[in-house]
């Protein structure tokens, strides 16, 4: 069969790799031969279910935490993917926050604990944000109109600074903290502003998986007809005579190369200049790719398992704000989980807190992170049975989408000129969340079907231009 089914190279097993490879599965009507470059010994990438060392039983999320829900905006390719996977769901809600060690559940709170002024500047704040952004702009976002948007050019540091009460602009910051991954002035008022709204129950609704996020990934892996490389880090992409891409990996230390008529590169951003793009044009365009939307964001997270959830008399919910470090969630992750008696709280620190706490060895980095705990609940911290460490520094996207956004060709194409065989996938491509990789997934997967179709039609197929090379060294473009 060699030589004569469309050969795709998949970099990455995470969800971007894993979405590829299902779809190019159920759209590949011509038949495809799909092979998946891991570097590590597992698929999944940032999706990461754990158990704890003290009982396998009690489960906790170590990467992505919630699925955005866009259902009842329109259709929404990830909820239907997870349905078609025969996953169920259960919804997430906020418990609220516990901000200035003073407990807010909504705005009645606000002016209860910190007085007029501070509720009228939260109110009025929360009022403009959702006529900047109606629910249905959110969902729709075009990328040309985003450009034309004065919110995409102002930073979100410029426009909290129109907000004149200082504990109602913090108390934005705690809430929006988490979820942009980086300071105020890293990302545009635009991201920000989405960001707070998504907290709003009617503008987004939040799932999990029940049983864990990771088995997304662990059913797209079961259902692929891709050959896996597990352990294999793809070091170089070279572009041969014919326009095929020899593909190298490492594997201990051994290299293994192969041949492709498409590369998929399904990585985050910070990982493509780990990569050797030979070639004057490929590792020209892979820089400006890489360059443009070199925005890095950071998570930390620590998962510690206590002897009950002691937090529930106080808050409710599967997560909640507190302000330190900056701000940051907190998940009951013992509210999606069956933990028995015990409580699992997991805190995602975000931003520069990410990075300065992520040098600290994991003890000292526990012991300040469960001393941080709002008063309210600071006298339980002796209750802690085991705590977990999970660093993500450089992995997320404090501006996604880039600026000007660009249109879907360029943004998935670095070169579609010299390399239009050669893809890109990533959640940095459009909002830094599952719901965007997929969008993206789909979208590359389009494109190879519609080329794949156009050289089945012409004479001069893939597979001739593959007989044209030399499999073992293989002629180099040289451009
Ligand atoms: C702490 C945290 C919390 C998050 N929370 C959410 C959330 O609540 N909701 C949401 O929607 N999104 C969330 N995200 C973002 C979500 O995890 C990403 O959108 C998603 O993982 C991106 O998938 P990906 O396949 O593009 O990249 P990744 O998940 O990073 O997968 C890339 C894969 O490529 C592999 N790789 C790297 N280099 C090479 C190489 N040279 N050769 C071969 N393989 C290589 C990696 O090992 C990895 O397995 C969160 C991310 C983090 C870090």
């Amino acid at each position: 069969m060699e030589g004569e089914k469309l050969k795709i190279a998949v970099i990455g097993g995470g969800p971007g790799g894993l979405m590829v490879s299902y779809l190019l599965d159920k759209r590949a009507s011509l038949g495809v031969d799909v092979i998946i470059y891991e570097a590590t010994g597992r698929l999944g990438g940032k999706i990461v279910t754990s158990h704890a060392h003290c009982d396998p039983r009690i489960a906790f999320e170590l990467g992505a935490a919630e699925f955005y829900d866009y259902s009842q905006l329109g259709p929404d390719p990830l909820r239907e993917l997870i349905a078609e996977l025969g996953l169920r769901t259960s919804p997430m809600r906020t418990g609220g926050a516990v901000f200035r060690d003073r407990v807010v559940r909504d705005l009645e709170d606000v002016r209860r604990e910190f007085g007029q002024p501070t509720w009228k500047a939260l109110r009025d704040f929360t009022k403009l944000a959702r006529a900047e952004i109606s629910p249905a702009e959110y969902y729709e976002s075009d990328w040309r109109k985003d450009n034309e948007d004065p919110l995409a050019r102002k930073r979100f540091d410029q426009y909290l600074e129109e907000v004149s009460d200082p504990i109602a602009r913090d108390y934005i910051q705690t809430l929006t903290h988490s979820d942009v991954a980086c300071e105020t002035h890293q990302t545009s008022a635009s991201y920000g502003l989405q960001n707070y709204l998504m907290d709003e129950s009617d503008y987004m609704q939040l799932y999990s998986i029940v049983g864990g996020n990771e088995l997304l990934t662990r059913e797209l892996a079961l259902r692929t007809s891709a050959q896996v490389l597990l352990d294999h880090a793809v070091v170089s992409v070279e572009q041969m005579v014919g326009g095929l891409y020899r593909v190298t990996s490492r594997n201990n230390s051994a290299q293994h190369t192969e041949l492709y008529d498409f590369v998929v590169v399904a990585l985050p951003n910070d990982c493509i200049p780990s990569i050797a793009w030979e070639g004057q044009a490929l590792s020209e365009a892979m820089r400006k790719h890489h360059r443009f939307y070199d925005h890095p964001a950071h998570y930390l997270r620590v998962t510690a398992v206590f002897d009950r959830p002691f937090w529930r008399e106080v808050m409710q919910g599967e997560f909640f704000m507190i302000d330190a470090f900056g701000g940051c969630c907190l998940y009951d992750e013992s509210a999606r989980f069956e933990n028995g008696e015990h409580g699992v709280l997991g805190w995602l620190i975000a931003g520069d807190a990410a990075l300065r706490l992520g040098n600290l060895d994991d003890d000292v980095l526990i012991k300040q992170v469960v001393d941080a705990l709002p008063a309210v609940l600071r006298a339980n911290s002796s209750r802690l049975l085991e705590a977990r460490v999970k660093r993500w520094a450089k992995c997320v996207n404090g501006l996604p989408g880039g600026f000007p956004a660009r249109e879907p060709d360029s943004r998935h194409r670095p070169d579609p000129e010299a390399h239009p065989r050669l893809f890109v996938v990533g959640d940095y491509l459009f909002d830094s969340t599952l719901n965007g990789v997929l969008d993206s997934a789909d979208t590359v997967v389009e494109w190879v079907m519609e080329l794949a179709l156009k050289a089945v039609k012409d004479s001069a197929g893939f597979a001739d231009s593959r007989n044209t090379v030399d499999r073992q060294g293989g002629a180099v473009v040289s451009k």
